[in-house]
């Protein structure tokens, strides 16, 4: 089935909001296997309502509104589309109950216009709203289906996912549900996955494949329709199959899970520990690590030697490798190396990875943006040295030097 969303409000047009109902509603209508033809945004405006809600009709099966159900004069989707479909509006008296049981329990007056978030279309099915006031709308007229949702998120994506979705699903009982599949990649960017996947992007039908780039890594999403988990497995295998064949290497996981998440669960499969030494990463490596729920089993810590004092006092990296004209510097293999290898000897970690690098904006030590040394030290070997180059803003070359340490850790 094709949807279309129509986000209300003239705070939308002028920017001062930004459409993240749209966003939401687009990842959710995905996941139901609808797919969103058209988004559009319209101002608080009855006649260029009418308008939009006649031609996202004309043009599409389920037409997803949000915005406009609160009690203000300039709250009128619902009076739009009773006037549309030739519907009264009518009281919903559950909500009704509930508003006026709020303001009676706080001891305010409640003033006519409240009464307004308790309307509904005659016939239509009521969505409730459990966290907000104004009650959400659920009817089909002339074969499309049209949802009345509130503006504000925290009100409307409860509506959605515990009433809407049931509904959409409840008048959708034809359709073919979606199976997808994520493939999420460590170590090879965006572009270069493209470029050795263009002719399968390119040439797609069904499945459709998706690149996406997510938190510093890239990840695709393999989707097709079946019945059922095993007809949708083998619809996709060839596909994956042949992407294993050329860039099965950077496979880290078939499932929607971060590059620390599955390094945490290796290590503790093995009962191995890891510790860190974080210098141009600044704590960001240990954040990722420690967002994983239960991680303290495998993750001892990490210190933060930011400066050269830090990484002399913390991790007796010598004076002579830090500073001076002939020194090797804090940026380089040397560092990286003695970091690995001392954070070891400090917290007895079974492994341990180093970062220290060029952040930006600008060059340190003469060294260009983006130069980051790992270090990855594993008690009783020599610490390997990776020397990477990377690109982008000091926020993601810091979190592009955390996650390329993570994979030389999984790799
Ligand atoms: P209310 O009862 O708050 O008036 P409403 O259903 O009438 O709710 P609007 O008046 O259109 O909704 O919007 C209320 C608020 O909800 C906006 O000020 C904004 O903060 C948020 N909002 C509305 N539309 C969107 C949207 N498309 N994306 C994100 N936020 C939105
Ligand atoms: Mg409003």
């Amino acid at each position: 089935m094709k949807a279309e969303i129509v986000a209300v409000g003239t705070e939308l047009l002028l920017g001062q909001i930004v459409n993240t109902n749209a966003r939401f509603l687009a990842v959710e209508c995905a996941g139901l296997g609808i797919d969103v033809y058209y988004q559009t945004v319209v101002g608080d405006n009855k006649d260029r309502l009418l308008e939009t809600l006649k031609l996202a009709a004309s043009r599409a099966d389920i037409v997803i509104c949000t915005g406009g159900l609160g009690p203000t004069q300039d709250d009128l989707t619902k009076d739009v589309l009773a006037a549309y479909i030739g519907r009264e509006l009518i009281i919903h008296e559950p909500s009704m109950s509930k508003i006026s049981d709020f303001f009676s329990s706080r001891g305010i007056h409640m003033v006519e216009s409240n009464r307004r978030q308790a309307l509904m279309l005659e016939g239509c099915d009521p969505l409730l709203n459990d966290t907000g006031m104004a009650v959400g709308v659920a009817v089909t007229y002339e074969g499309t289906h049209f949802i009345l949702l509130p503006g504000p998120p925290k009100e409307m994506k409860p509506m959605f996912t515990n009433y809407a979705a049931a509904w959409l699903s409840s008048v959708m009982t034809d359709e073919v549900p979606l199976y997808s599949k994520m493939l999420r990649f460590a170590g090879i960017g965006e572009s270069s996955l493209e470029h050795q996947l263009m002719d399968l992007i390119q040439d797609q039908q069904d499945p459709t494949i998706a690149p996406y780039a997510k938190e510093g890594e890239v990840a695709i999403r393999l989707t097709t329709r079946a019945r059922d988990v095993e007809e949708g497995k083998q619809k996709l295998l060839p596909l994956e199959q042949e992407i294993r064949t050329r860039v099965g290497d950077f496979i880290y996981a078939d499932e929607d899970l971060p590059l620390e998440h599955v390094i945490l669960q290796l290590l503790s499969s093995k009962m191995m520990t890891l510790s860190v030494a974080e210098s141009c990463t600044g704590g960001l490596l240990s954040d990722l690590i420690t967002a994983v729920p239960g991680s303290s089993q495998s993750f001892l810590g990490g210190i933060i030697c930011y400066t050269n004092l830090l990484k002399n006092k913390l991790l007796q990296v010598p004076m002579e490798v830090l500073e001076g004209d002939a020194a090797p510097g804090a940026v380089s293999e040397e560092t990286a190396s003695l970091l690995a290898q001392n954070l070891l000897n400090t917290t007895g970690s079974d492994w341990s990875l180093s970062v220290t690098g060029v952040a930006g904006p600008g060059e340190s030590e003469g060294k260009p943006v983006g130069l980051v040394y790992v270090g990855l030290g594993k008690r009783g070997a020599q610490p390997q040295i990776f020397t990477l180059k990377l690109s982008g803003n000091r926020d993601m070359i810091k979190l592009r030097a955390a996650k390329s340490a993570l994979y030389q850790l999984w790799k």
